[in-house]
């Protein structure tokens, strides 16, 4: 669809769309589209976009500043879907170490830790917040220069043992954000080789009793991200369209 096409969709619309796209995408791989979470990338856009989503049935949200994504747990503290389940907060963007303890105060799965001193930092401040559990995932640079976030495989292990090593987080999976390709189907290897990690690292029993989660796939590759195995898709623009522009730069 294009993004004109996108835009002028109401948002129930457009949920309905996604999910009809991603339910496909899953029978084409043989899979079932329950095993398939959609976090819904609410970032930069206002709580009152949220709340229209709670209605419209979405329960995962993926933020990537942790003050945002704070304001915006607080503000819908009580909001809820029409089954009467409330939101969940995913964090998708780069963690600073000084926003280590809102970031645990605030989500309830982070989706990129991306090295050791991160991970024994994080099960410091659950210790000290009381937090049972974090459950996170690594965040792997697959892309080399072009994506600048997440562990280098050569760095991927190291990050593993500081998680399994803790006290309070949980190794749920792997994420990667590949490089962007006008062509998406160049980022297929990508996501192969991210499941080609995960399936490793389940074979060395890293995951526990968990599969292992593979969070991957954004608006314009969420299909092909499917077909290769995500467990997880995180897609803003397709349910929301563009986003407003930020009203200050820099980091959070
Ligand atoms: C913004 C963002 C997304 C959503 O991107 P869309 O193209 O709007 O779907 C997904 N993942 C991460 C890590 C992001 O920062």
């Amino acid at each position: 669809m294009s993004q004109a096409a996108v835009e002028s969709l109401s948002l129930i619309a457009r949920v309905d769309a996604v999910r009809a796209s991603l339910a496909r995408a899953a029978e084409r791989a043989g899979r079932s589209p329950e095993d398939i979470t959609l976090v819904a990338v609410s970032k930069v856009h206002p709580a009152e976009l949220v709340r229209a989503a709670l209605a419209a049935g979405l329960t995962e949200f993926g933020e990537n500043r942790v003050q945002e994504a704070a304001e915006k747990k607080a503000l819908l503290a009580d909001e809820h879907t029409p089954e009467g389940r409330g939101a969940r907060w995913h964090l998708i963007g780069n963690l600073q170490a000084n926003k280590a303890r809102r970031a645990v105060q605030t989500f309830d799965l982070v989706h990129t830790l991306d090295s050791a001193a991160l991970a024994s930092r994080l099960d410091r401040i659950c210790a000290e917040e009381k937090r049972a559990e974090l459950p996170v995932l690594v965040q792997v640079d697959l892309g080399g220069e072009a994506t600048k976030s997440g562990v280098g495989e050569e760095g991927l292990m190291q990050v593993v043992d500081a998680v399994r090593a803790s006290n309070h987080l949980r190794l749920a999976g792997l994420m990667t954000l590949p490089p962007f390709y006008e062509e998406s189907e160049l980022v297929r290897p990508f996501f192969r080789r991210l499941r080609g990690l995960r399936d490793e690292l389940k074979a060395a029993g890293a995951f526990g009793a968990d599969a292992g989660e593979l969070s991957m796939g954004m608006s314009h590759d969420y299909e092909i991200a499917i077909e290769e195995g995500a467990t997880i898709v995180r897609i803003g623009t397709s349910l929301f369209g563009a986003r407003p522009a930020r009203a200050t730069g820099g980091a959070d």
